[in-house]
């Protein structure tokens, strides 16, 4: 038998595959979709085999090392979605398999017990001798908060590193890693539940079912816009769908975003199905391995993840469900950096599925197929139960009579509706996006703004630790006595973070039952769900946080919702700065009144006539989505025309722009003339984590023209060292 050759997609931003000799005894499992190891420059590296050719090739190769799997471990429709998420992203398609298969199943899932880490030392002192790193630091941090320690992963999360920092710490004994094999905190996602009935569909919810179900059992690809209110009942349709998927013998994937993905969410799915498989970020590498498996397998009926879930293996994609379509979550912003939602559609299409797209504020994107008719549209414009949307107000803070009084950011018409709302019984929900205590601190005399090392960013005051902290790059450093600037001192902290509106609630109404949900408060994302179970218990009255409050709550005793600041994010300059803004109010909104009182709803803000403000308080989808188009259509931007966005990173502001300078060139030639390229620009935020940028923004017609710009960039020589370039299509922010 003569040898065949592998071509080996590894995970490297090369542009190509690698070709090795598989020597006899291999040959079974190393064809097309299979796992190989081979050697690579000194290292042994794990990749996908994509094409097995016979002849030999005409350069020397090497031999395959090791062929683990008896059978592909991709489908050849999951290496063709990759093969797309190279393309379309531009990517290397070792790259893309790398994002589409859980490390555990490519790497060999390692052993079932999850690491576990806690301080060693006493959390009152300081680590001795040699001083520790920031991100170190960071780590110590975050234990000294935390008594009970958290699993390696969450802490890597919450620290921002690596795991050596981690081990390094282990070394000098400052910490302990432990071996912990259970309880798992997640189990509850996985524990039995009663069984419910479905409830019998309301009329408008019987006629979106129906005409799901008609697609469903066409087994061809459609896509819908679900757009429905708060409180529609947009859950029960995803499971009726579900149900009809799986008596054609098919299987569904439910994307939500990460944040939603609660017990509370998965218990509605399993009170209706028994093969529901969840994937979710506090799963080992085992565990995820294992699932992946099972899914492999035909094992699900459904899949429940956030957006790395678009690759579960499923054997016959039937639907595809896509819950809070709008959500910037479902684009992953590393390399590849690919949308769920999009993919999603790419999948369906090549699989005959059905995609369901739900939102009550959908992007534009999406909302425009469904007015163009590319999706269908189904409305549910009514809240289940005869309920109605809450009521809203707008409380001017710059009015006289709303004038915020000293040392409180509350005007008087929230305070009222506060009292009257806990007078009722009934809880409240108050928005704050930022964390922290003051979002700034700056001198009064010089005007000095205490910032960052490493990025051009003020830090944050956060009262809690006593600490300045960057939320880019998570540097902290102590506040300064006086002005480091002109030794004055006299430091002024402003803004507003939830930390304020926290202490403020305690001031003004000190019976109430309080609590904070940011990511500070919210050690883990057990606690997360400790406060969530509270507060269904109504053991807390009011609940202060950031956009992690905003979304899916569904708390029937919720009388209020307050915004403390509508304008956090309005005047941002990014083209999705009004659609963000109105999409978190509407969602915060939401949350009140869904139970047999009607709820209201106080949006504060310094711009009380701007559109995304008024139509937020109309609850009116429809009149802002026209509104935003016609801007989009005049400025030229998504979903009328394609942008690429390239990011040139470094530690030499003047390496960076001259590399940004030489890659713009390279681009306008190769682009077409309705091809806008925009920059070499300074981005909003210059640096971050000391590093310099600069930005291109090439604005298309099409994807076309984008692939051959994309095209372009990857032909590129790489630049030299110290320089890091990215590119993002369709980009969801351009920040
Ligand atoms: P959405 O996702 O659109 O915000 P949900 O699916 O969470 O809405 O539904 C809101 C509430 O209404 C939930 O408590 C849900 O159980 C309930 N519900 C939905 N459909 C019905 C129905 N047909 N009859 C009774 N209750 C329903
Ligand atoms: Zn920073």
């Amino acid at each position: 038998m003569s040898p065949t050759y592998a071509a080996v997609a590894l995970d490297l931003p090369v542009d190509r595959l690698f070709t090795y000799r598989v020597p006899v005894q291999l040959r079974d499992h190393a064809a097309v979709g299979h796992r190989v190891r081979v050697p690579f420059r000194g290292r042994s590296l794990v990749g996908i085999v994509a094409e097995v050719e016979n002849d030999e090739p005409s350069f020397n190769t090497l031999d395959v090392a090791e062929a683990p799997d008896e059978q592909p471990l991709l489908t050849d429709d999951l290496l063709a979605l990759g093969r797309f998420v190279a393309r379309y992203y531009g990517s290397s398609l070792g790259e893309a398999l790398a994002a589409m298969l859980p490390r555990g199943v490519r790497k060999r899932a390692g052993k079932a017990e999850r690491l576990h880490v806690v301080l060693a030392m006493d959390p009152r002192t300081e680590p001795d001798g040699k001083p520790l790193t920031e991100a170190q630091t960071r780590v110590v941090r975050q234990l000294k908060r935390h008594a009970d320690g958290y699993s390696l992963v969450e802490l890597c999360r919450r620290a921002r590193c690596s795991n050596s920092p981690v081990h390094t710490l282990e070394k000098r004994g400052i910490v302990a890693v432990e071996k912990r094999a259970a309880p798992d905190p997640d189990d509850e996602m996985q524990a039995p539940v009663e069984r419910r009935d479905a409830p019998t569909p309301t009329k408008a919810q019987a006629a979106v079912i129906d005409a799901v179900r008609e697609a469903v059992d066409a087994e061809a690809f459609a896509a819908f816009l679900l757009l429905g209110v708060t409180g529609s009942g947009k859950t029960e349709i995803y499971l009726r769908a579900i149900r009809d998927c799986r008596a054609r013998g098919r299987q569904a994937i439910v994307l939500v975003p990460e944040i939603a993905l609660t017990p509370q969410t998965v218990r509605r799915f399993r009170r209706r199905f028994d093969k529901v498989e969840v994937l979710h970020s506090a799963m080992t590498e085992a565990e995820r391995a294992s699932a992946w498996r099972r899914i492999r397998a035909g094992e699900a009926d459904v899949v429940i993840g956030p957006r790395s879930a678009i690759f579960a293996p499923v054997p016959k994609l039937g639907l595809l469900v896509v819950d809070e379509e709008h959500e910037a979550t479902f684009k992953q912003q590393n390399t590849p950096r690919y949308h769920a939602r999009d993919v999603g559609i790419v999948r369906a299409q090549r699989a005959g599925a059905v995609v369901l797209l739900g939102s009550a504020t959908p992007s534009l994107e999406t909302y425009r197929h469904a007015l163009e008719g590319k999706y269908g549209l189904l409305r549910l414009p009514e809240r289940v139960g005869g309920r109605s949307l809450p009521t809203v107000q707008i409380a001017d803070r710059r009015s006289g009579d709303e004038r915020v009084r000293a040392r409180t950011h509350m005007t008087r018409t929230l305070e009222i509706r506060i009292e009257e709302a806990l007078r009722k019984q009934g809880q409240v929900i108050l928005l704050q996006n930022r964390r922290g205590y003051a979002t700034s601190v700056s001198c009064r005399r010089c005007g000095f703004v205490v910032a960052c090392t490493n990025c051009d960013v003020a830090l944050t005051y956060h009262r809690s630790d006593a600490v300045s902290m960057c939320h880019l790059c998570g540097h902290e450093e102590h506040v300064p006595s006086a002005c480091p600037d002109c030794a004055l001192p006299d430091l002024k902290m402003h803004g507003i973070g939830t930390q304020t509106v926290e202490e403020e609630l305690g001031q003004r109404f000190p019976d109430a039952r309080v609590a904070r949900m940011d990511s500070d408060s919210m050690a883990t994302r057990a606690s997360y769900e400790e406060v969530l179970d509270r507060f269904g218990r109504r053991e807390i009255d009011i609940l202060v946080g950031t956009q992690m409050i905003a979304k899916g709550l569904d708390f029937p005793h919720v009388l209020l919702v307050g915004i403390i600041s509508a304008d956090t994010a309005i005047q941002l300059p990014d083209f999705r700065a009004g659609e963000r803004t109105f999409a978190l109010l509407a969602q915060v909104a939401g949350r009140a009144g869904r139970g047999e009182s009607d709820g209201r709803v106080v949006i504060q803000t310094l711009m009380p006539d701007h559109p995304a403000i008024t139509m937020a308080a109309d609850q009116d989808f429809e009149a802002f989505a026209k509104k935003e188009l016609e801007e989009r259509r005049q400025f030229g931007y998504p979903p009328f025309r394609r942008l690429l966005r390239v990011v040139v990173r470094g530690k030499h502001a003047h390496a960076v722009e001259q590399r940004a300078l030489d890659l713009q060139a390279l681009i306008v030639e190769a682009a077409t003339k309705e091809t806008q390229i925009l920059g070499p620009g300074i981005p909003p935020i210059p640096r971050v984590q000391g590093m310099h940028r600069r930005q291109l923004l090439v604005k298309a017609p099409g994807h076309r023209e984008i692939a051959d710009v994309l095209a372009c960039l990857r032909s590129v020589p790489r630049p030299r060292r110290g320089i890091e370039e990215s590119w993002d299509v369709d980009p969801v922010g351009v920040l």
